[in-house]
């Protein structure tokens, strides 16, 4: 068949990044993330557009979400570029939803689930290695080369107020996504708070058995 088109919903810090690379890997898809596309774009002038502030910064460092506008046209133009994908960070309200319905199909919905508490352990302690764009976290996956350990970075917004936040906005708008999948029938569970590699065997055995 033709590459998979799979959506990977999920909380901030679920594994949505962590799972979308193997993902990317054996399924041979492309990786299309609205988190990493925004953070290469955060300074881009956005006051064309009739939004409260100017560029995504404002919106991202205080864990609220970007405008539909630019988010949308985002998604659009990566989505038509892409053979089969994993999509990552969107739709992340029903407006969005509603979007991505006219954008493509999907083969696949997946949703990894994770309680609140291992939420906001697992973003405070998440680094990035600048270089690679490698996920790690200071006590579940640490990186072993002492050179990747000493040019881990934080992200701007892992900082506890703003994932309180975020985990905030995630239960106002995105859990109403959650739910539009699981009305309409298509949603696939998968236990988010096993360990990375038991989660990426139920990840892989359900993108299998549905695509
Ligand atoms: P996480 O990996 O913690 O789920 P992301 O990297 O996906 O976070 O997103 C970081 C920030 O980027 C969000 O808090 C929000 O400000 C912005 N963002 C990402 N995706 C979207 C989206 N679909 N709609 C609006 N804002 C978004
Ligand atoms: P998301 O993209 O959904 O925000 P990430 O993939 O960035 O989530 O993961 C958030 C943090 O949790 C990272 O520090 C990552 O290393 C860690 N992590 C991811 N999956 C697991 C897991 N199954 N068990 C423990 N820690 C995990």
């Amino acid at each position: 068949m033709a590459q998979p088109r799979i959506l990977i919903l999920g909380a901030p810090g679920a594994g949505k990044g962590t799972q979308s690379a193997k993902i990317t890997e054996a399924f041979d898809v492309e990786h299309v993330t609205t988190g990493d596309a925004l953070r290469a774009n955060k300074d881009m002038d956005i006051s064309e557009m009739d939004t409260e502030y100017d560029t995504p910064r404002e919106y991202m460092d205080q864990g609220e979400l970007v405008p539909d506008e630019v988010v949308n046209a985002i998604v659009d133009e990566a989505l038509s570029q892409a053979d089969g994908f994993v999509l990552d960070g969107y739709p992340r309200n029903l407006e969005q939803a509603e979007e991505l319905e006219d954008m493509t199909d999907l083969d696949v919905v997946l949703y990894l689930d994770v309680g609140e508490e291992e939420l906001v352990h697992r973003l405070t302690g998440r680094r990035m290695d600048p270089e690679t764009g490698e996920i790690y976290h200071v006590e579940y996956n640490p990186p072993e080369d002492p050179d990747v350990e000493d040019r881990l970075e934080q992200r701007d917004d892992d900082t506890e107020e703003t994932v309180k936040e975020r985990l905030r906005v995630f239960r106002e708008n995105t859990e109403p996504v959650i739910e539009y999948y699981e009305d309409e029938g298509v949603l696939e569970r998968v236990n988010g708070e096993q360990a990375p590699d038991e989660v990426w065997e139920d990840v892989k055995a359900t993108i299998e058995d549905v695509a």
